[in-house]
């Protein structure tokens, strides 16, 4: 081949790879060294973004948190739309976004929605809603002062828990409103949440009640609990949940040694 038709080749290719990169959905060519998240709290796509980056030099997505600097929540519920980006949406009544204080320094996170929620369009307003509010309140806090969001916001049907699919299409904008609100502190309530909001395989029972630094953002922090309907149907546990509870509220007193 000569060298005109070598660089022609060359541009095709080029020209090929960068449709592939914004049919995945890329918005952004820059350097791959500027990415200052590490890439085990990446997502799918910017994982996928990043593995592009390294086999074509320079093509990277910035992370979520780049690509949606200083938005609402009103813009991520906008964004959100009547979301169909999983099966969830054929069995669901409604949207659960979540709700609370737009500038909460205190953020509580569950799994999905369950009936009551799905009814109501609100989170955690059910059995164990009710003793979420009363977590909260033992804590010296009203419910309107925090935020509560879920993992998933439209109801798993039978209230099993999220499948991966469903957790890797809902999860991005959970990251967006964790971003928005910028809490000191997540409470992950319950192994799917603390799992997927601290990307471990580790279960709960081993990272109960240690404050650990969430990975997107180290300077929020994440303890992860007992979800409250786990504690309805084994009150022994409230007792350790009562312990983390009051390392919650140290924290925000700041009288938490890290
Ligand atoms: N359980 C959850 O995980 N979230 C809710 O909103 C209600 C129950």
């Amino acid at each position: 081949m000569d060298a005109r038709n070598e660089l022609t080749e060359l541009i095709r290719q080029a020209r090929e790879h960068l449709i592939y990169y914004r049919e995945l959905g890329l918005t952004h060519i820059g350097q791959v060294s500027h990415l200052t998240f590490s890439e085990t709290t990446m997502s799918k796509q910017e994982k996928t973004a990043s593995q592009g980056a390294s086999l074509f030099g320079e093509i990277s997505a910035p992370p979520l948190e780049e690509q949606f600097v200083n938005e609402t929540l009103d813009q991520i519920r906008l964004d959100l739309g009547d979301c169909k980006r999983c099966k969830l949406w054929s069995t669901r009544k409604q949207i659960v976004f979540g709700e609370g204080n737009e500038r909460a320094d205190l953020m509580f996170v569950g799994e999905g929605p369950g009936a009551d929620e799905d009814a109501s369009g609100r989170p955690f307003v059910g059995r164990a809603g009710q003793l979420l509010t009363k977590m909260i309140e033992a804590i010296g806090m009203k419910r309107e002062e925090v935020y509560i969001a879920n993992v998933v916001k439209s109801r798993p049907p039978e209230n099993r828990a999220p499948e991966k699919d469903e957790s890797d299409a809902c999860i991005p904008f959970l990251y967006r409103q964790i971003a928005a609100i910028r809490p000191k502190l997540i409470v992950a309530l319950g192994n799917p949440a603390a799992q997927a909001i601290l990307r471990t395989k580790t279960p709960i029972s081993q990272i109960r009640g240690e404050i650990k630094d969430y990975p997107r953002i180290p300077q929020i922090k994440v303890l992860p609990t007992f979800h409250p309907a786990y504690l309805l149907r084994s009150p022994d546990k409230k007792r350790e949940a009562w312990e983390d509870l009051k390392r919650v509220r140290k924290f925000l007193n700041g009288e938490s040694e890290l």
